[in-house]
C-alpha cells in the first residue's frame, strides 16, 4: 500500500470507531475520548496483562503521567526522541506580561514566548518513573514492578493505532543480568500466547525505537543487532503493515548506571520491561472482531471476561 492509500485505510478504521461511539473526536488527530464499551475492553485487556505476571508478585505502584524535568533530562529524552517530547510550559510573569499575553491571544498570535518551561514534562514511557525510585541496592533476586499510566508522544496521525495520549501497562524487572534475562524469556512466551487466545494473529519481531536523526540511526542499528527490543505486532492493516501492540525491552545497565541501582551481586543492575499499549490492543480487537462486542467470538469474550 502507498502512503496515501494507507492513510485512507487508517481514516476508515478511525471513522468506524467514531461512528460506533467507541472513540470521541476532539478536533486533534490522536487525541480522543473513549466510551464505556471501549474502556471495558481496555480494562479487560489490562487485567489479563496483569494476571500474566502475577506469579512474579510485583510491587504495584502508581505514578502521575508527568516526570520531573530533571529525570527526563537525565534519561536524555531530548537527545534521542526530541520529535516525540512533551514538555510543560506555564505562565510566570506579572500583570504587564499578562496584559501582553492577552493581547497576543486576542490577536490570534503565537504566544509560546510568553510562557516559561516548568519543572515537569509529560511521561513518554510508563516505566521511566520507576528507575529513579529504585536507586540503591536491590534485594536478593531483584525487584519487579507493575504499573500503568497515560503516556504522551507527539506523533499526530489519523491512525487510531497511534494516539498522542494512550495508556501503557508495564511490568519491569530490575536485577542481575541473569535474573533479568530469565524474566525476559518468560514474557517472550507469555505475550504472544495471550494475543492468540484473544483471536489475534501476532508476530514477534526484533525492533528498534524511533531514535532521532543521524546519531539515532547508529543507536537503532545497535539495538537491532543486540536484539534489545522485541515487538509483538498485529496486522490490523494487513500483513505488510503490522502495528506493535506490546513490546519487550532489555535496557542492559542503562538505567542501573543512570540512577545508581545495584543488583544483589553489587554490580550495576540490569533492567527489562514489557509494555502493553492498551488502546492499541483494544483497537486491534475492535478491528478484528467488529465494533459490537456482543457479537465477538465466545472464546474471546470468555478469555477477556472469565
Ligand atoms: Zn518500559
Amino acid at each position: 500500500m502507498h502512503a496515501d492509500e494507507l492513510k485512507q485505510v487508517h481514516a476508515e478504521l478511525r471513522d468506524r470507531l467514531f461512528h460506533a461511539g467507541l472513540l470521541i473526536p476532539s478536533g486533534v488527530d490522536g487525541l480522543y475520548g473513549r466510551n464505556a464499551t471501549f474502556e471495558a475492553v481496555v480494562r479487560a485487556v489490562d487485567e489479563q496483562a496483569c494476571l500474566l505476571g502475577v506469579d512474579e508478585q510485583p510491587e504495584v505502584v502508581e505514578f502521575p503521567p508527568f516526570l520531573p524535568r530533571a529525570t527526563f533530562d537525565r534519561i536524555g529524552y531530548l537527545q534521542t526522541f526530541p520529535q516525540l517530547a512533551g514538555t510543560v510550559f506555564s505562565f510566570t510573569g506579572g500583570d504587564r506580561e499578562h496584559a501582553a499575553l492577552v493581547r497576543q491571544l486576542e490577536a490570534g498570535e503565537e504566544y509560546a514566548d510568553a510562557l516559561s518551561q516548568t519543572e515537569i514534562t509529560l511521561v513518554p514511557a510508563c516505566c521511566y518513573p520507576v528507575y529513579p525510585a529504585a536507586t540503591g541496592a536491590l534485594p536478593l533476586g531483584g525487584r519487579v514492578f507493575e504499573l500503568k499510566t497515560y503516556c504522551f508522544r507527539h506523533e499526530p496521525s489519523v491512525d487510531p493505532m497511534r494516539m498522542l495520549a494512550f495508556r501503557q501497562r508495564e511490568h519491569v524487572k530490575l536485577g542481575t543480568p541473569d535474573q533479568v534475562q530469565e524474566w525476559r524469556a518468560r514474557w517472550f512466551e507469555r505475550v504472544p500466547k495471550l494475543f492468540s487466545e484473544l483471536g489475534i494473529d501476532v508476530t514477534t519481531e526484533v525492533a528498534n525505537d524511533a531514535f532521532f536523526g543521524r546519531a539515532g540511526r547508529f543507536m537503532a542499528s545497535a539495538q537491532l543487532e543486540q536484539e534489545l527490543k522485541f515487538e509483538f505486532r498485529i496486522p490490523v492493516y494487513g500483513e505488510e503493515h503490522p502495528t506493535a501492540c506490546a513490546s519487550l525491552n532489555y535496557h542492559q545497565a542503562h538505567f542501573g548506571e543512570l540512577f545508581d541501582i545495584r543488583g544483589d551481586d553489587g554490580a550495576e543492575a540490569h533492567s527489562s520491561c514489557v509494555g502493553f499499549g492498551l488502546e492499541r490492543c483494544a483497537v486491534a480487537l475492535f478491528a478484528r472482531h467488529g465494533t459490537d462486542i456482543e457479537s465477538w467470538p465466545r472464546a474471546v469474550r470468555s478469555r477477556l471476561w472469565p
